[in-house]
């Protein structure tokens, strides 16, 4: 059966899909490489060859493994390209986010790649699965030439059981890691000496001129977010937690607005921090671990995270002190971006398998530096659909000395760098199942508050973990709403354990009354401008339930 077939017919039965899934990734190249190779190896071994091989390595006094990842301390998606070949080039969204990439271009970079990992005297080998649903994980192969990157995806995958390592037979999709070795810029079709690119054909990625071990990791979701909705499940970056009574919530949001921080919550099971499917069956995890953010980390505020920092974590990053080993968190010297990848059972109330239900609640996250958005509001279903195509966040622009000023983003489905199909067909993918399943959904401001940036200050995390309690214990399905003008938001009147003041920003705003509205009319103008892109895909219904300027 052709992969296509996934597309248009709705009625498959299990074994067909997880046999076309499998066709379609059945692996077409083959290398041989001259060293010998590490296969999964055990992370005391790891630890070693980091320790012993690898500049910028150390061991932290919890045990975790520090290290460097060159130049580059975050992903490069202007760099990312996918090959346009005929079995996936009518399925893909074309434009900045998939840059097209020729056959011939990808084959120069792989062979750059595979003549760079053929000169080293070590190969690190990881293989692993993604997706906890055996029905649609698909099998990884990791190749690489750093135990760094080889450790990163042991704990970032889902790790396999001996006997399903004896028995893995041939990857479904492989990673060349050759980070270290710069791509060719005269490449045609590439402008740096950066390239991270997919093909869907070969099932196959190439990694050149960057050691940001996150590209594997959000080189693989794309994988996801392409093979998964061929196969009628929802692909979505989110986080996803379970409550003692078996209800889902799935966390939305862009980097920095809390999915890792508030799906770590001590009352509930966490089911996964980034990225998951929702299908048929429930939900389930892509992931076998979690990349936390750790600038600012406390053992106070965020005890769970903290504690999964020991033996087999991998902190990237970081500064800390050579003598005592402690690590400075506080610390942004070497990026604001510093980041720790550690298994997920490294979280004491982890749900293994990472599996669940069908949502109860969908949980928007966003980080308003306008401080124009509500603490909480509740959303009706146009309005969950408006804001998920919407995918606002925003970021402060601290770099320039005196510049102040929030810059707004929007990045549909709130990621938008790890789409393949275009926005629309997940959108209605998630309407569908909203609908089905009769989802309550919220939108959370945890950026901030009492004005914006500047002026006011980011929420409280536990006046966030309050109202997320609040939406867990059905306090928040029975209180008492306000309307919050121009963006239309219902705003509960009190929620336990939040200062009823702050749940307004026009009552909380720290300037005069001109400059609230002059604010919330900027931002509801940016959203207003952002949405006309897809004003003719969207319904009237989803058209109405933004801002309202008039
Ligand atoms: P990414 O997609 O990059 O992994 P993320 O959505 O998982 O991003 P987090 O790692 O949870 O984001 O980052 C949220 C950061 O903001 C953390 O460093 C957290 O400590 C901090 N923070 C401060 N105030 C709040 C708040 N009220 N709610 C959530 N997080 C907060
Ligand atoms: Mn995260």
């Amino acid at each position: 059966m052709s992969p296509g077939a996934l597309l248009h017919n709705r009625t498959l039965s299990d074994r067909e899909i997880h046999d076309a899934i499998h066709e379609a990734l059945h692996t077409v190249a083959r290398v041989d490489f001259t060293k010998p190779i590490i296969r999964n190896a055990s992370i005391a071994v790891l630890y070693e060859e980091a320790l012993t091989h690898e500049k910028g390595t150390a061991l932290t006094s919890s045990g975790a493994l520090v290290t460097d990842s060159g130049a580059k301390k975050g992903r490069s998606p202007k760099d990312k390209r996918i090959v346009d070949e005929t079995t996936s080039t009518n399925d893909i969204w074309w434009g900045p986010v998939n840059v097209q990439m020729s056959e011939n271009s990808f084959m120069v970079n792989r062979e750059r790649a595979i003549d760079y990992l053929n000169t080293r005297n070590r190969l690190y080998v990881f293989d692993g699965y993604a997706g906890w649903d055996p029905k649609y994980r698909i099998k990884v192969r990791i190749v690489c030439a750093r135990a760094y990157h080889a450790l990163f995806m042991n704990n970032m995958l889902i790790r396999p059981t001996p006997e399903e390592l004896e028995n893995f037979g041939e990857p479904d999709f492989t990673v060349f890691n050759a980070g270290e070795f710069p791509a060719n810029r005269y490449t045609t079709g590439m402008t740096s000496t950066t390239s991270v690119s997919i093909n869907f054909q070969r099932r196959e990625m190439v990694i050149l001129g960057t050691q940001y071990a996150g590209e594997m990791k959000k080189g693989i979701f794309t994988v996801m977010h392409y093979l998964m909705p061929k196969a009628g499940v929802l692909s979505l970056h989110s986080s996803a937690n379970e409550g003692p009574a078996g209800d889902v919530s799935l966390f939305f949001g862009l980097s920095g607005t809390g999915k890792t921080t508030l799906s770590a919550d001590p009352q509930r099971f966490l089911i996964g921090d980034d990225e998951h499917c929702w299908s048929a069956d429930g939900v389930f995890n892509i992931e076998g671990g979690c990349y936390a953010k750790t600038i600012d980390l406390s053992a106070e505020k965020e005890p769970e995270i903290f504690n999964a920092i020991r033996f087999g974590s991998v902190l990237e990053n970081v500064v800390y002190d050579r003598e005592t080993r402690l690590v400075d968190y506080g610390s942004s010297k070497l990026t604001e971006n510093t980041r720790c990848a550690y298994p997920i059972e490294y979280i004491p109330n982890a749900k293994i398998p990472c599996v669940g239900g069908h949502p109860k609640n969908i949980i928007l996250l966003t980080c308003d530096a306008f401080g124009v958005l509500p603490p909480v509001s509740k959303l009706s279903a146009a309005q969950a659909m408006y804001h998920f195509i919407s995918g606002y966040t925003a970021k402060i622009a601290g770099t320039e000395e005196g510049v102040t000023e929030p810059q707004a983003t929007f990045s549909t489905c709130f990621g938008a760098p790890f789409l393949v199909w275009h926005p629309v067909k997940y959108a209605t993918m998630l309407a569908e199942q909203m609908r089905k399943h009769q989802v309550d959904a919220y939108l959370i401001n945890t950026g901030w508050n009492g004005g914006a940036y500047g002026t006011g200050k980011r929420i409280a995390l536990k006046y966030s973990r309050a109202i997320i309690d609040a939406i867990h214990n059905g306090e928040l399905k029975k209180a008492n709403y306000e309307n919050y003008p121009i963006f239309n938001l219902q705003i509960p009147t009190n929620v336990t354990g939040v200062p009823p003041e702050i749940l307004n920003p026009a009552k909380t705003w720290g300037g005069s009354q001109d400059n609230f509205q002059q604010t919330v009319t900027k931002l509801a103008t940016l959203f207003n401008d952002n949405f006309k892109t897809y004003a003719d895909k969207a319904s009237q219904e989803v058209l109405a339930a933004g801002p309202r300027l008039s």
